[in-house]
């Protein structure tokens, strides 16, 4: 049985090939962070070395040890994450460090060998996105002769950052966000959240359950972004020379924490379309309806114009971001755009 929860085009296609003995010896996931990617990787990896009557089963010691992380022909390559790097963004805060060609040298020697215990190797590269150049160009070797019995698996939010010749040798599978209110009931069927914790968090989730389910069980995600929503409240009620000093910060912070930065833009997206949404009278759309009160308060506050062009200027913010432009200019013309509070 398979645990990934509302990937279902995805697990047939994987199922698909195992049924027909046909899987590919590289497989590219792709889909935004912490929507099933790895659990499916780890999931086709019990699959391919289960002893049981419906792989996976979950239940034999194959598929138990490598649901434990401790089986030795299961291996995920990955970097050292540091901690945790942004306040909403678990799957890609991290600093960014390469997977380097070491790394890529220990795989070949692995595979290499026969599988230790299993039937077949499973190797997961996650993030495939932060093999550099170098490790890159060594892993297309492998992946031009695959060695027998050991299927790879390279999982990405980031698929343009892999170059053209590993695309070409790899079988993509895209994961799409979950309808929300399958988070919702999967929240509250699998992880027991309250009815109010798994409306909330399937709305603030964007559709990936792993967000979700690490926000329900780590209430650090939630303050944080509480936190963020007071800044920038307060940021668009204050004067311009506390806006630049932000963007200035900001811009040193993207330097390091660039995920992490570009996740807060999507959080201040969020609340200024519920600001939009409460003001035209659409309450049950908004995404924050925990915080319904301040949202009315700020509905009846800001005016509608403004925001609208405010909501403009955020989405080229982030796409000046995206594209390297000069961050701290960008940051700044964008302060400028932040609407203001009508006076009482
Ligand atoms: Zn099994």
């Amino acid at each position: 049985m398979w645990r990934v929860v509302g990937q279902d085009r995805a697990v047939a296609a994987l199922q698909r090939g195992l049924a027909e003995g046909k899987l590919a010896h590289a497989y590219l996931f792709v889909g935004p962070p912490r929507v099933g990617k790895g659990t499916l990787a780890r999931e086709l990896a019990q699959a391919l070395n289960c002893q049981g009557g419906d792989p996976p089963c979950q239940e034999c010691s194959q598929c138990r040890r490598i649901a434990a992380g401790i089986h030795a022909d299961v291996q995920v390559v990955s970097v050292e994450t540091g901690g945790d790097g942004g306040p909403f963004d678990f799957a890609q805060g991290r600093p960014h460090k390469d997977i380097s060609i070491e790394q890529i040298r220990e795989i070949e020697r692995a595979v290499s060998l026969r599988p230790f215990e299993g039937r077949c190797r499973v190797i997961i590269i996650d993030p495939a996105d932060a093999l550099n150049e170098e490790a890159q160009n060594a892993f297309l070797k492998t992946l031009e002769e695959p060695p027998p019995n050991v299927v790879f698996v390279l999982v990405t939010t980031r698929p343009q950052a892999l170059r053209a010749t590993i695309h070409s040798r790899c079988q993509r599978v895209e994961l799409a966000p979950l309808p929300l209110p399958q988070v919702e009931a999967a929240l509250r069927e699998g992880w027991q959240a309250t009815p109010g914790q798994a409306h909330l968090l399937a709305r603030l989730s964007r559709g990936c359950l792993g967000w979700a389910i690490a926000a329900l069980q780590d209430e650090k995600v939630l303050r944080a972004r509480r936190e963020e929503l007071t800044r920038i409240r307060n940021l668009a009620a204050g004067g311009i020379q506390e806006r630049f000093t932000d963007a200035s910060k900001t811009a040193k912070r993207f330097q390091g924490e660039r995920a992490a930065v570009l996740a807060v833009l999507d959080l201040w997206r969020e609340w200024w379309r519920d600001v939009l949404l409460m003001a035209a009278g659409c309450e049950e759309s908004v995404t924050n309806v925990d915080l319904g009160d301040i949202l009315r308060g700020d509905a009846a506050r800001y005016d509608v114009a403004g925001v609208t062009r405010f909501l403009r200027s955020l989405a080229a913010c982030k796409r000046y971001l995206e594209e390297n432009v000069n961050a701290r200019l960008a940051l700044e013309v964008l302060m400028l755009e932040l609407p203001a509070p009508r006076s009482a």
